[in-house]
C-alpha cells in the first residue's frame, strides 16, 4: 500500500490538515503543525489534540501515513553556535508538537553552511544537533530530506545524507525523504526506466531504502542538474509523467507517505487519482 496525498493546509489547527486531506482523496498528507515562518508557536491546545486524533482514526489515517515538516527558519548546522542553538531548540519544540499528536516522523532540510564553514564540518554540526534533539525528545523519527543544492544547502548529495546518518547514535531515530524535483535538480535522474533503476541503485547503495520513510512527489520546472529548486504539476515539467509511473511500481516505496508539493492545489485529488491509476 501506498499513502498519496499533499502538502495540505493546516491555517485554524492542526485538525482541519486530516479534512484537507480527505477532502481531495487522500489517504496520506504533509503538514506543518505551527506556522512554517516562526520560531515558536505557542503550544497546542488540548482541544486541537484532540480534535487531530479523533479524526485521524475517523478517517483511518495512521501515524506511518503522515509526514510533518518542520519550519523554514531552521538550519541545524548554522555555523554560528548562538543561531544553531535557536534552531536546534526550535527543531527539539516541533518534534515534540509531533509527538503530542501521536505521530512518528519529522520531515527536515538539512542545513547550510552559508558559505562560512566547509561541507563536512557543516554535516557534522548537523548530526550533533540530531543527536542532542534525539535525546531531548521520546520517539519522533528524524527525517532528512534530499535537496536541489541551491544556494548553500547541503542535502544534494545521497553521500551528504549518508554522512549524516553515519553519525548518529541511534539508527532508529533517524530517515530520509527522497524529493523527486530536488533529486533532479540535484543531478539524479529519474526521467527512463533505466535512468530511474540507476538513481535507486545508487540511493540503495548509499544511504539505503530501510531508511526511507516518506517521499515528495513533485515534477520540476528547474532543468536537470540545475541545482535550482523549483517544483511544477505532474506532467508538466522537466520531469515528465513516466518517473512517477516507475514510483508507483516500485515495491521499494511500500507503505510509505507520498506527498504532493505540486503548484496547483486545486488539481491534487486528480494528480492523486492519476497516481493511484499507475499502482498495477
Ligand atoms: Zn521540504
Ligand atoms: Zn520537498
Amino acid at each position: 500500500m501506498k499513502y498519496i496525498g499533499a502538502h495540505v493546509s493546516a491555517a485554524g489547527g492542526v485538525e482541519n490538515a486530516v479534512k484537507n486531506a480527505v477532502e481531495i482523496g487522500a489517504d496520506g498528507f504533509a503538514l506543518f503543525t505551527k506556522n512554517q515562518r516562526q520560531w515558536f508557536a505557542k503550544p497546542l491546545s488540548e482541544e486541537s489534540v484532540k480534535k487531530f486524533k479523533e479524526y485521524m482514526k475517523m478517517h483511518g489515517f495512521t501515524p506511518d501515513a503522515v509526514l510533518p515538516h518542520d519550519s523554514y527558519l531552521i538550519n541545524l548546522g548554522h555555523p554560528e553556535e548562538e543561531k544553531r542553538e535557536k534552531s536546534l531548540n526550535s527543531f527539539i519544540d516541533e518534534a515534540r508538537r509531533v509527538e503530542a499528536l501521536g505521530l512518528k516522523y519529522l520531515n527536515f532540510h538539512p542545513g547550510s553552511h552559508l558559505k562560512k564553514i566547509d561541507e563536512e564540518e557543516c554535516l557534522d554540526l548537523i548530526s550533533e544537533s540530531i543527536n542532542k534533539a534525539i535525546k531531548e525528545t521520546d520517539s519522533c523519527i528524524f527525517v532528512i530530506e534530499t535537496t536541489a543544492g541551491q544556494g548553500s544547502n547541503l542535502g544534494y548529495k545521497f553521500e551528504q545524507l549518508a554522512h549524516i546518518i553515519d553519525k548518529i547514535t541511534d539508527k532508529e531515530r533517524i530517515g530520509v525523504c527522497i524529493d523527486t524535483a530536488h533529486i533532479f535538480a540535484a543531478g539524479y535522474d529519474i526521467r527512463t526506466k533505466e535512468a530511474y533503476e540507476q538513481t535507486m541503485k545508487k540511493f540503495d547503495e548509499t544511504v539505503g531504502f530501510k531508511y526511507l520513510k516518506g517521499m515528495h512527489i513533485n515534477d520540476s520546472k528547474a532543468k536537470f542538474a540545475s541545482r535550482v529548486d523549483r517544483h511544477h504539476s505532474l506532467g508538466k515539467g522537466e520531469i515528465g509523467i513516466d518517473a512517477f509511473k516507475f514510483i508507483m511500481q516500485d515495491k521499494r516505496i511500500d507503505n510509505i507517505p507520498l506527498v504532493l508539493e505540486t503548484i496547483e492545489p486545486e488539481i491534487w485529488a486528480d494528480e492523486i487519482k492519476l497516481l493511484r491509476s499507475f499502482d498495477v
